[in-house]
């Protein structure tokens, strides 16, 4: 299928790259439906819509979400779908169903994709290569979160759909979507919260993401705070997020309100003003921000970016992000530190897919080089 879908794009040129990325900022190619229109003056090959999948199931075993986004950071397409359990790992059939779904509602051929980005719980495994670490991990629930019908999501992806396949953990791709397109652009140092699937981070510098040595730095829910804690999925046991979490708030906001209270109804009353609603909301950005205090003394950062995907609750979370900082920092790091809500929305991981090629200049890899390195 790789060779099938060189035969049918061609070798992406260096001109024809910058053609197409100077046309997308001038909001001419792939910013929008009317790109479409482009294939019909014989330039197809301007229009470079970038695919993105994550499984947002991650740890909480939520839903899925599948985009195409310009390469300039416009999201043509975006749609929610499951990631179902299946005996090894998950079945991909409704996502694949949802890719293809997509691509079909903005008119747009696998064969015009320039490439796909899949987010995936767990360590980061970014290579510009072609890699099958799902079968390595050493952890049970990672391998079932990145086993796909069976083998690895990115050689799945990239017998669908034909064209090249990135991974990247998506915790990560938010954090470089806000650093590089959102609310912390231009900016040096970026440690980016995610929030609603589990307590998850991602450190950008100079625009480029910081993984580490084993693909995991900055993942701040993973911070030890209970010695007598349940074991976490990530292998250790007592890890910050298993108190302190979205999901953990959710469950005790419906016990108090007596009904299934979801993300949405929490953002609702919190844009109502609801005392009770801002005041937890409140509580567990501070919880957040305590945490965050040894991250800003580590490192710094010039900002902290927070989940832009919780509508008016993200606003009284960063608050709280803010006041714990504040409480517990050095004064001059505290200060020096912005708080800011994400720029990005929902789809702040969608466009991360995009990020990362520009940042880590995947729009230029060679073809036969990705396709011999397996
Ligand atoms: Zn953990």
């Amino acid at each position: 299928m790789i060779g099938g879908a060189a035969a049918r794009v061609g070798p992406w040129s260096a001109a024809a790259v910058t053609i197409a990325l100077s046309l997308a900022a001038a909001g001419v190619a792939g910013t929008g439906p009317g790109s479409a229109g482009l294939q019909g003056v014989g330039l197809k090959l301007l229009v470079m819509p970038v695919l993105w999948a994550v499984p947002g199931a991650l740890i909480a075993a939520h839903g899925t979400a599948v985009g195409i986004v310009s390469p300039a950071g416009g999201v043509l397409a975006h749609r929610d779908t499951d990631l179902l359990p299946a005996d090894e790992g998950r079945h991909a059939g409704p996502l694949l169903e949802a890719l293809d779904s997509a691509l079909s509602d903005v008119d747009i051929a696998p064969a015009d994709l320039s490439m796909a980005v899949v987010g995936l719980p767990g360590p980061s495994d970014f290579t510009t290569g072609r890699t099958d670490r799902a079968a390595r991990l050493r952890s049970g629930h990672l391998q079932r979160f990145r086993t796909w019908d069976g083998g690895s999501p990115v050689a799945l992806l990239e017998h669908h759909l034909g064209c090249r396949v990135f991974a990247e953990n998506d915790a990560n791709l938010a954090a470089l979507a806000e650093a590089l397109m959102g609310a912390a652009v231009g900016l040096e140092t970026v440690l980016h919260v995610s929030l609603r699937h589990g307590t998850g981070a991602g450190l950008v510098i100079h625009g480029r993401l910081h993984r580490g040595r084993h693909g995991l730095a900055g993942e701040i829910g993973h911070l030890h705070s209970d010695d007598d804690g349940a074991l976490c999925q990530c292998g250790a046991r007592g890890c910050f997020w298993q108190s302190q979490s979205l999901s953990s708030l959710l469950e005790q906001l419906s016990e108090t309100h007596a009904r299934n209270l979801t993300l949405r109804d929490v953002a609702a009353a919190a844009d109502a003003e609801d005392q009770d609603v801002v005041r937890a909301l409140r509580d567990f950005g501070h919880a957040l921000g305590c945490r965050l205090a040894d991250a800003a003394v580590y490192l710094s950062p010039d900002a902290i970016t927070v989940d832009g995907g919780l509508g008016a609750a993200g606003g009284v979370i960063a608050r709280g992000i803010h006041e714990g900082i504040g409480r517990y920092a050095p004064p001059t790091i505290a200060q020096a530190t912005s708080v800011l809500v994400g720029a990005c929305g929902e789809s702040a991981a969608l466009i991360g897919g995009v990020a990362l090629a520009h940042s880590e200049g995947l729009f230029q890899v060679d073809r036969a080089t990705w396709g011999s390195s397996s």
